[in-house]
């Protein structure tokens, strides 16, 4: 089972246009299923004109998915309290730290900025969630408890990857303090019951996926198979993000970009995997039969000026 899991906190850019077309084609290359994910959890950033885009924008690269649309805050609750079991395992505790202090405790002693780990102010401090609310009186949001050491995934196309996790990112939130799951768990536990067991996604989410393989091993879980792909940049080799509109998706359909000839030139850059190998136009339909998983390579791509006359974008 696949899955296409867009965040609907921006609109679409062409690196998710690969990275869905690459999860698209290697399930249905193989009569596979693929569900949809609306990963809406951030609610201060989710919008509901982004929900719309992210599905038109889909539906107009030619991309289907099997059952309903899925949302992830509609488990938010119920993946809280498997936070707390894991609490009641021992092996996450709850924190009242707000953001603002988590910074200034991070940023006084070493001064190495927002990037350093969680400097575990609230671990082992108190007994359960009631008495850190009794204690504080704030409401708790519950950590992961990491032990030092590292974790290693394998990526199917970059092979292993090793993340010193206690020490780069050190003690994460399942939960926040206003009672939700947080992303990493909802992430495992959504794609767990899904049944998803391949995950095609961006290079940026890399560094996530120790922190999963550490709650999918605490929750007895099999690691789905993991392939992180190039990203797509701008022609100056920057990464797009959702605030590069310029670039989205949706940008492209209004400037009167044909679907096809961005399928093309997606498919173009993925390696052999895509059979007959060019930029041609084509449905994501047409590659379906020749498209070969195991052949497939994803490396960084710039969308450049040779990319915007091939696509005919001239906005
Ligand atoms: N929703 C995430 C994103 O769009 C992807 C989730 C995942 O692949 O784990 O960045």
């Amino acid at each position: 089972m696949g899955r296409l899991a867009p965040s609907p906190t921006g609109l679409l850019h062409l690196g998710h246009a690969r990275s869905f077309l690459v999860a698209w084609l290697a399930a249905r290359s193989r009569g596979g299923r693929l569900c949809m994910r609306l990963d809406d959890l951030d609610r201060s950033r989710v919008r509901p004109e982004f929900e719309a885009a992210c599905l038109a924008d889909l539906e107009w690269l030619g991309l289907d998915w099997d059952g309903p649309v899925l949302k992830q805050s509609s488990h938010g609750a119920e993946w809280a309290a498997v936070a707390h079991e894991l609490g009641q395992r021992g092996l996450a505790y709850p924190c009242v730290c707000t953001r603002r202090e988590v910074q200034e405790a991070i940023a006084a002693p070493h001064g190495d900025g927002p990037s350093s780990p969680y400097p575990g102010t609230c671990r082992g401090r108190f007994a359960g969630p009631e008495e850190a609310r009794q204690a504080s009186g704030r409401e708790p949001a519950l950590r992961f408890w990491v032990a030092p050491g590292e974790v290693t995934i394998h990526d199917e196309l970059a092979g292993d990857f090793s993340q010193a996790v206690a020490a780069l990112v050190g003690d994460f939130p399942l939960t926040s303090r206003d009672g939700q799951a947080a992303y990493q768990l909802a992430v495992v536990l959504d794609d767990q019951r899904a049944g998803v067991s391949e995950v095609y996604r961006g290079l940026d989410l890399l560094e996530s996926t120790p922190r999963q393989a550490l709650l999918i091993e605490a929750l007895g879980f099999e690691r789905p198979r993991w392939w992180h792909l190039g990203l797509v940049t701008d022609a100056a080799g920057q990464r797009l993000a959702k605030r590069r509109d310029d670039l989205s998706l949706a940008a492209l359909r209004t400037a009167g970009v044909e679907p096809e000839r961005l399928v093309g030139w997606l498919a173009g850059s993925l390696g052999g995997a895509v059979a007959p190998e060019g930029s041609e136009p084509c449905t994501a339909g047409d590659l379906v039969a020749g498209f070969d998983g195991g052949k497939l390579s994803v490396a960084p791509l710039a969308f450049d000026a040779a990319a915007r006359s091939l696509l005919k974008f001239a906005p």
